[in-house]
């Protein structure tokens, strides 16, 4: 069955440190990456795939920019992987995402038998694993995703929410204040 232990934290037995601190390491770059859609003004996250220690794939966020509903982050590094790997199917790899996915990416991960998913923040609304959908749960898939998360949460988080409040700041420095020309003043 699938893992779905929460082990963004010493909680997890199963790891030594150096695991940790690796995966800390490669969190650190999905949050670059992460930053980098958040520059193009795009939702801030960001997406690695790791085989053998090495990132073999990498994306972040760019739907808008790209004109392309498939393109978050996590689908973006499975493509850039399995021209790496030149493979469709990605076996031995974790990817490493700074966001919980939705129901669209983890069924990409799946398809692509991903063997590890690491992710950051929980996504209340839209995440499928352990929030909203729970994809993993129903049994449907008979591939095994082990799955930690947690991971540097806070700062994934933190990035989200800086960029709805900028986004939200600046809608409401483009509309007229709604008292204005209301007479009233
Ligand atoms: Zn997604």
């Amino acid at each position: 069955m699938t893992d779905l232990t929460s082990s963004g934290d010493s909680k997890n037995g199963a790891q030594g440190d150096g695991a940790l601190s690796d995966d800390i390491a490669f969190m650190r770059a999905a949050l670059s990456l992460a930053r980098r859609a958040g520059s193009h003004d795009e939702v801030p996250v960001g997406a690695v795939i790791v085989k053998n220690g090495q990132v073999v794939g990498q994306g972040f966020n760019q739907p808008v920019g790209s004109h392309d509903p498939s393109a978050h982050a996590e689908i973006c590094a499975l493509r850039d992987a399995g021209q790496t790997l030149e493979n469709y199917r990605l076996p031995g790899c974790t990817l490493y995402v700074t966001i919980e996915p939705c129901t669209m990416c983890l069924g990409a991960i799946i398809h692509a038998r991903i063997e590890r998913l690491v992710f950051g923040a929980a996504e209340p609304r839209y995440g499928a694993v352990s929030s909203g959908q729970r994809l993993l749960e129903n049994g449907v898939y008979n591939h095994e995703l082990e799955v930690s998360s947690g991971i540097l949460a806070d700062e994934a988080s933190a990035l989200m929410k800086q960029f709805f409040r900028q986004r939200r700041d600046r809608r409401v420095g483009k509309e007229p204040a709604p008292e204005a020309g209301s007479g009233s003043q």
